[in-house]
């Protein structure tokens, strides 16, 4: 048995994983980009030392970043996804035939490369003919759209790197105005208990710029404390609700989400509650 061990450390805890294999290590032009073969999980995928999927886990967070804001708007047509380089969730928007439009804004070009490499199960969401892939910084990019999109999902790397313009109050106010009427976003939120200020700075970001606005829980094993969060927000009258029945045909193709989930992921801890409306 190997004796191989990678470890993501971050703010003072660590995920350690047993891998038998380094695929892949390079220097983008953005960050530092690692693909190990794992004993349990699958492959996984690093940047900057964070660990940003196993193959063993990577379905509940796609899928939930994904389908909750999808199903939280009754017709969405376009939807526009920022980072999420790997594919996990243009592979999970692809299951939505309603979808006309699936365009991506990747800044890091690499990241898409290695995946297709790599990661084939979860780069297979650019196989379908609707994705257009935009190299660019997310940031910038919404500035040229204004209501254009029914659905943004941001779907980064934590604050610090190329991801650090996607964490301000400016941003959210920018996705707003790349949104048609009744739009919903949901945005990489961190964990409550690993981060909580930048869920804290996420979920008020929100509430400055959108009607209805809460924060839903997934619980993903190999992230740092097993947990991580979405917020999603809209100016609907309560975005955490499905806004139209879900596909038995998608249903049947997937692992995590169904319509319990989506209501029970925003029921938080009081802990949880009180860093919100603190
Ligand atoms: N599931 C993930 C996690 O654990 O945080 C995120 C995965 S996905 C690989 C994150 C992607 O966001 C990366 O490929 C990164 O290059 C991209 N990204 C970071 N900053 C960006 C920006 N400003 N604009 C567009 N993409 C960005």
């Amino acid at each position: 048995m190997t004796d191989f061990w990678v470890t993501e450390a971050m703010n003072g805890f660590g995920m350690t994983v047993q891998v038998t294999e380094e695929l892949c290590r390079c220097q983008s032009k953005f960050q530092k980009i690692e693909v190990y073969q794992t004993v349990k999980l699958g492959r996984m995928l690093l940047l900057d030392g964070i660990i940003q999927l196993t193959e063993y886990d990577e379905f509940a967070y796609h899928e939930m970043l994904t389908h909750v804001p999808l199903f939280a708007h009754d017709s969405p047509k376009r939807l526009l996804v920022i980072g999420g380089g790997d594919g996990g969730v243009l592979r999970e928007a692809a299951k939505h035939s309603e979808l006309e439009v699936m365009d991506i804004c990747e800044i890091d070009a690499e990241v898409i490369e290695i995946a297709k490499r790599f990661l084939p199960s979860i780069s297979c969401g650019y196989d379908d003919p609707r994705v257009k892939i935009h190299i660019a910084d997310g940031s910038e990019f919404i500035k040229d759209k204004p209501g254009y999109y029914d659905v943004i999902i941001v779907d980064s790397t934590d604050p610090g790197g190329p991801g650090t313009p996607l964490f301000g109050e400016e941003f959210y106010r920018d996705m707003k105005k790349a949104l048609r009427p009744g739009g919903v976003i949901a945005t990489q939120s961190e964990s409550a208990y690993l981060l909580p200020e930048i869920v804290k700075r996420l979920y008020l970001a929100s509430t400055q710029v959108f009607r209805s606005v809460n924060y839903a829980s997934i619980a993903v094993p190999t992230y740092p404390t097993g947990t991580i969060g979405a917020c999603v927000a809209g100016d609907r009258d309560d975005v955490t609700q499905i806004a139209r029945p879900i596909p038995e045909k998608l249903s049947k193709q997937l692992r995590y989400y169904n319509s319990a989930i989506h209501q029970a992921a925003f029921a938080n801890p009081s802990f949880v509650k009180q860093l919100l409306n603190s």
